[in-house]
């Protein structure tokens, strides 16, 4: 484990792509990796990004990659599905637009899948970007597909969060329903060169004026810019890269990354325990009799609680 980590971390990808394999796999090596891991961890800067499908988010990435590269950092993206179903492999990640990319060892490019475990994307994404953490990456995007509820929850495990929006799609009143007002530390409206950009620019920063849209604690302090970019023609790409820098040195300054990573540590915790939890249960009892169980509960013949108490019971005997 040690070597396959010195391998990722001198540039090796097929020794990276080996690591996240463990986390996507949940491999029962993947404890003893952590354990590798840990030591190596806490360097890299994390930056989500997330929107609806269309408004150019991996447009956008392409160019940050680039914008980065041109800095001088190894860059790492990793582009989570939480809908796909579970295939093993990249989704997305043989995107052709990302293969300006694809040749230059300093850029690591990933899909995760991650549909079908429980709190599947609260562990897995965590474990993911500590492999690329550990590997070396400087800059570690994380991009997700769609403005559900779990891909905001994804977003929202970079230390800084981009939402991307676009004119034509109604974006304003779906960001505001989403929750991603929340989540968001810096707004791009991309396709500023379409009619109707700004408007969208309009009406997010009333949004943003009407209700101090972080009310998290751990934000408060903090104005989202909204940026315009063209991200097709690397427009305005500049502009959010000194926006994501702003966010970082208050991050930095204001001691909110520290609170920002004790959040998510606590929240990789518990989805941890939970998923191991019901591992545990599931295996002293088999999934047959979790099944029956639920079957009393739906009966009438078993409430919830007394459910929950036998599941219990059950890890705990286990
Ligand atoms: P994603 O689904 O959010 O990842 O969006 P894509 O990056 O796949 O972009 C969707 C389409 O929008 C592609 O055809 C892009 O070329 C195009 N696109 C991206 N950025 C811009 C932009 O700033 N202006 C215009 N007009 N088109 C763009």
């Amino acid at each position: 484990m040690s070597h396959l980590l010195e391998q990722a971390q001198a540039g090796d990808p097929r020794a990276t792509a080996r690591l996240v394999s463990l986390v996507e796999n949940r491999s029962p090596r993947l404890r003893e990796a952590m354990a590798v891991l840990v030591e190596h961890v806490g360097t890299s800067r994390t930056i989500g990004v997330t929107g609806s499908p269309g408004v150019g988010k991996s447009t956008l990435v392409t160019r940050l990659v680039g914008a980065y590269r041109d800095a001088g950092a190894r860059v790492a993206v990793l582009a989570v599905d939480p809908s796909s179903p579970y295939t093993g492999g990249a989704v997305l990640g043989d995107r052709v637009r990302m293969q300006e990319h694809a040749t230059d060892p300093g850029v690591f490019i990933r899909s995760m899948a991650s549909r079908g475990h429980l709190g599947g994307l609260s562990w897995a994404t965590p474990q993911a970007l500590r492999v690329m953490d550990a590997a070396g990456f400087d800059v570690v995007v994380v991009e997700t597909v769609g403005v559900g509820q779990s891909e905001v929850e994804v977003a929202g495990l970079a230390d800084s969060t981009i939402v991307v929006l676009a004119p034509g799609l109604g974006d304003g009143i779906q960001a505001a329903k989403a929750g991603i007002l929340e989540v968001s530390d810096v707004f791009v409206v991309n396709k500023a060169d379409r009619a109707g950009a700004n408007e969208v620019v309009r009406d997010l920063t009333a949004m943003l004026r009407a209700a101090p849209t972080v009310p998290a604690a751990e934000s408060a302090g903090w104005t989202p810019p909204v940026v315009r970019t063209e991200a097709h023609q690397g427009k305005g790409i500049d502009e959010l890269v000194a926006g994501l820098d702003d966010h970082a040195d208050w991050l930095a300054t204001s001691g909110r990354l520290l609170e920002r990573r004790r959040r998510q540590a606590r929240e990789e915790v518990v989805a941890l325990a939970q998923t191991a939890f019901v591992d545990a249960a599931q295996q002293a009892m088999g999934t047959r009799a979790l099944d029956s169980l639920a079957d009393e509960v739906v009966a009438g013949r078993l409430d919830p609680y007394t459910a929950a108490d036998l599941l219990i019971e059950a890890a705990a005997a286990s």
